[in-house]
């Protein structure tokens, strides 16, 4: 007999009618001799309903009592679908987080789960019932016993961990789309179903805005290799299958806190190449990098920085076999880019030599703030100076001296306890796919810079600790060398986005280091989006990152703001090109088929 976890979104039970579909296809699952754990959501949206409620109230209601509040909507929905199932004579019995034993660290509105007790459920399934679980809840740890939730889009996260925890044979989500498409079919109804993705690819795309999954289930799925699946509760076709590699032996105790760096990469041969201060308008991008493709050179990472005085800095690093090609192309175009040529020809590119990269990677990375903090915080303890930065949601990725490299290593192995051996990085490419799988939006972040930093260790180092302690994830975080061509001069610009949620609290955070570092005061916009485009096989075709700049450029959308890693690159476009960059991304790759697709309202 096999052990299926099935997980019913919002719109899935969103009204009596579709509760007793739902039932009606669990009861079928049991009948097809399966033990069936059911999590659900809160009705349609109800949990919207719940915000809106607190916010006639309060602008900033305690987290306490949100958790309180939202935790109710679930409580609802279990009890109607097992009533549904009852009625329909199913056995079934609902249960709470708590009532689960679903323990979760205290934070609320946001809180991990450590551990997921067993024994009650093991008990009703083997009295033949059908558990239903709510969602989105738990139960902290402590003495006191709060309710907690895990974040909105939870209940992805509760049915993933369940599964993992009782070893499920599947853990099917249900949602109002077909599957996991290569966008949002909201925004662009030509999107289409992807038969397969791998872990790696869904997790990026889910950090990066695709609501589909919450990013912490696909952590778990990965990390425990829970055998996934995403299909509409409207009809029986398949879905998209999130493939996951063999997992390593994870214990379950600390759920989501395990594991949260499982490598470190390298990569020893690198040159970093720059141009300085060139003109931030549409299309210098996708002419840089189109010259670069043209040439037939693999950009492995590519930054480029906030614009100052109406300029941008770009840097990429190339294969240092690869150098002399690259720097002159790259002189070659630079004063092509320029249109303000007051500055001397060889100001404009700076050609950095022996560098190397090195990075850490693991599922999760990004949404655990304490991690960036950690990475940057080890390499200023061995004095190493960090020259670019540029992070992607499972890999952190910094640019450093090649002398540093081993001390680096070593350092960061011991910090995050990696037993395996450094990974080099040009060793670790997967084979050829489609280029670009999925392309994703976000809009609910924003934007903060910090210029002219000190270009000495510690840096990074004591902006991402303050962050961290203050809990704000960050997302996106490029840092950029601002050369005035003395050493002694040199300062850096570090930008990074985080939820517009945050904006004040960071600000808070980080206004005394800001001043104590001489800076000017922290550029903050909040009118940005994020617009990605994700795939395995990006990995050794160097055309794409150029491929997307030019989509964007014909659409005469300015990019502000650009980060690389081997399975994504992601720029940031004002928040009033959004949809418009979305869709001219995903029909610049061919993702879009005849077929549209239909969403339930
Ligand atoms: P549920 O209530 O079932 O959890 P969500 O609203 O959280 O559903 O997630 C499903 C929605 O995610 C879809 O209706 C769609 O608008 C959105 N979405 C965004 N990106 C994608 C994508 N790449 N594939 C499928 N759906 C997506
Ligand atoms: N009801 C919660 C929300 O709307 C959790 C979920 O649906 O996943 O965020
Ligand atoms: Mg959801």
């Amino acid at each position: 007999m096999a052990l299926i976890v099935q997980k019913y979104g919002g719109t899935s039970v969103g009204s009596i009618e579709r509760i007793k579909k739902v039932a009606a296809r669990v009861q079928q699952t049991v009948q097809g001799g399966n033990q069936v754990v059911v999590v659900v959501s809160a009705m349609g949206k109800t949990t919207d309903g719940l915000v809106s409620l607190a916010k006639e109230i309060s602008d900033n209601p305690s987290r306490r009592e949100m958790d309180m509040l939202l935790s109710t909507g679930e409580q609802v929905s279990i009890a109607l679908l097992s009533m549904a199932l009852q009625s329909q004579g199913q056995p079934a019995i609902s249960l709470t987080g708590a009532q689960v034993g679903i323990v979760t660290e205290g934070e609320h509105s946001k809180a991990r789960i450590l551990e997921i007790r067993k024994e009650r459920i093991q008990r009703h399934l083997n009295q033949g019932e059908v558990v239903v679980v709510a969602g989105f809840q738990g139960i902290s740890q402590s003495n006191d016993l709060e309710i907690t939730t895990l974040g909105r889009g939870g209940s992805d996260t509760s049915a993933v961990a369940l599964a993992a925890s009782l070893q499920a044979d599947l853990c099917e989500i249900y949602t109002d789309v077909p599957g996991i498409l290569t966008t949002d079919p909201r925004l662009v109804p030509e999107a289409q179903l992807l038969r397969e993705i791998t872990s790696d690819e869904m997790l990026e795309l889910a950090s990066l805005g695709a609501k589909v999954l919450h990013p912490r289930a696909v952590e778990i799925a990965r990390n425990y290799g829970v055998p996934l699946v995403v299909r509409s509760s409207w009809t029986d076709d398949p879905g998209t299958k999130v493939i996951s590699p063999l997992p390593q032996s994870v214990s379950l105790q600390n759920l989501e806190l395990n594991r949260p760096v499982n490598s470190v990469e390298y990569d020893r041969e690198q040159t970093q190449i720059t141009i300085l201060q060139i003109p931030d308008r549409p299309g210098i991008a996708a002419r840089l990098f189109g010259e670069i493709a043209t040439a037939g050179l693999d950009v492995d990472l590519i930054i480029q920085s906030i614009h100052a005085e109406n300029t941008n800095d770009i840097a990429f690093t190339v294969a240092t076999e690869m150098k002399e090609k690259a720097a002159a192309v790259a002189k070659k175009i630079a004063p092509i880019l320029r249109s303000t040529p007051e500055k001397s020809q060889e100001a404009e590119v700076v050609i950095e030599e022996k560098i190397a990269k090195v990075a850490i990677t693991g599922a999760g990375i990004i949404g655990r703030p304490g991690i960036a903090a950690k990475m940057f915080q080890t390499l200023a303890n061995q004095g190493i100076n960090i020259k670019l930065i540029s992070t992607s949601e499972v890999k952190m990725s910094c640019v450093i001296a090649a002398a540093e490299l081993d001390k680096a290593i070593a350092s960061l192995c011991q910090a995050f306890e990696i037993e395996s051996s450094p990974v080099k990085m040009s060793e670790s490419a997967s084979p050829p796919t489609p280029s670009v799988r999925g392309v994703a939006l976000d809009l609910k972040q924003a934007r903060l810079a910090i210029r002219q930093i000190p270009d000495q260790p510690g840096m990074a180092a004591a902006i991402f600790n303050l962050l961290a302690q203050k809990n704000i994830s960050v997302y996106m975080i490029i840092q950029s060398q601002r050369d005035d061509f003395k050493e002694s001069q040199r300062t850096r610009d570090i930008a990074f986005t985080i939820s517009e949620d945050d904006v004040d609290l960071a600000c808070t955070a980080l206004a005394d280091l800001i001043t104590s570092m001489g800076c000017p005061p922290l550029a903050i916009d909040r009118e940005i989006a994020k617009v990605s485009i994700v795939g395995s096989g990006m990995i050794g075709h160097p055309g794409v990152a150029a491929q997307f700049f030019s989509a964007l450029a014909q659409a005469n959308i300015n990019i502000e703001m650009i980060a690389t890693s081997e399975i994504k690159v992601s720029c940031v476009v004002p928040k009033v090109d959004a949809e418009k960059a979305l869709r001219v991304t995903h029909s610049a790759f061919g993702l879009g088929g005849e077929t549209r697709i239909n969403v339930p309202a």
